[in-house]
């Protein structure tokens, strides 16, 4: 089995990534191959695997994630950093186990004649203003919804709904549902502006797209990165009909993961 290592460039998590690449050169079932892997080992934080994501975003229907974490727990990464041994086991006894993620489609349509560029998130997209109010119309399936005014908007999957997505008030969704979520960031609400105020859920069949009228300010990320190199006209949001898998060489239900990650006390 061919599996890449991408590591981000702490010393602790350089120390793993060598550890593991002289189990898996030692071991006669697996290999390293950085271009064409089956299996992709993050070591880091969550940052790096969303990182990894990107770096293997056009081959993402063919991989599967696995993340180990050099810092404090992350919510992708579950494999600890002592446990290197334990992963290369695993890999060698790999059958194929996998669960899977929604992602998030991103359609970016710019101002003039610019072709609109298509991104992947696997946690969320923003779109918003850092000085000012944004103001942005937003449609769902074409319907006009409402027009925002506030900081932003948040646009997230469901494995990103305990990220940016719960520090502005969104629910958190299982993975295993496939719906992507707005949540508002600041909004303005008063007798003269007004929003729903509450984050919604959008279902599998619907879009949404938001138009924002204070163009030139507005800032786009999708998940830690910035994408904001033109002026934006409108974005659009769907589920992506490709998901992200990870190897299930261990299975933390969702809720234990998610009560792990906030709740509880790990050391
Ligand atoms: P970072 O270094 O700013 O870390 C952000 C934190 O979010 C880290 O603790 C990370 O472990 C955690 N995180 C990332 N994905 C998560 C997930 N799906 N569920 C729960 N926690 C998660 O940035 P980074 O490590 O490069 O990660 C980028 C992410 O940071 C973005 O996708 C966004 O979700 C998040 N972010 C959050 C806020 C906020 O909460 N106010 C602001 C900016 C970015």
């Amino acid at each position: 089995m061919k599996v890449a290592i991408y590591s981000n460039n702490g010393e602790s998590s350089l120390e793993v990534a060598s550890s593991l690449k002289k189990g898996i050169d030692q071991s006669d079932k697996l290999s390293i191959d950085g271009l064409n892997p089956e299996i992709v080992i993050s070591v880091g934080g969550d940052g790096t695997l969303l990182s990894a994501f990107h770096h293997y975003q056009d081959i993402s229907d063919k991989i599967r994630m696995v993340g180990i974490h050099t810092g404090h727990l992350g919510f992708y990464t579950d494999w600890r950093d002592y446990e290197v041994k334990q992963l290369v086991d695993s890999l060698e006894h790999d059958n194929g186990q996998s669960v899977t993620y929604p992602l998030l489609d991103i359609k970016v349509n710019y101002s003039g004649s610019s072709p609109s560029d298509y991104g992947l998130a696997l946690n969320e997209s923003t779109i918003k203003q850092i000085s000012g109010s944004m103001v942005a119309d937003v449609y769902i399936k074409n319907q006009f919804f409402e027009s925002f005014r506030g900081d932003g908007l948040c646009v997230s999957t469901p494995s990103g709904s305990t990220a940016y997505n719960k520090s502005v008030g969104g629910a958190i969704i299982n993975p295993s549902l496939s719906a992507i979520q707005i949540a508002e960031i600041s909004s303005i609400n008063n007798r003269v502006f007004r929003t729903l105020g509450s984050p919604l859920i959008i279902a599998p069949d619907e879009w949404v797209k938001i138009a924002p009228k204070t163009t030139h300010k507005t800032i786009l990320t999708c998940d830690q990165q910035d994408l904001s190199t033109r002026v934006v006209e409108s974005v659009e949001y769907r589920i992506s009909k490709r998901k992200l898998a990870f190897a299930q060489y261990r299975h933390t239900q969702f809720w234990q993961r998610v009560a792990n990650s906030f709740i509880n006390e790990v050391d």
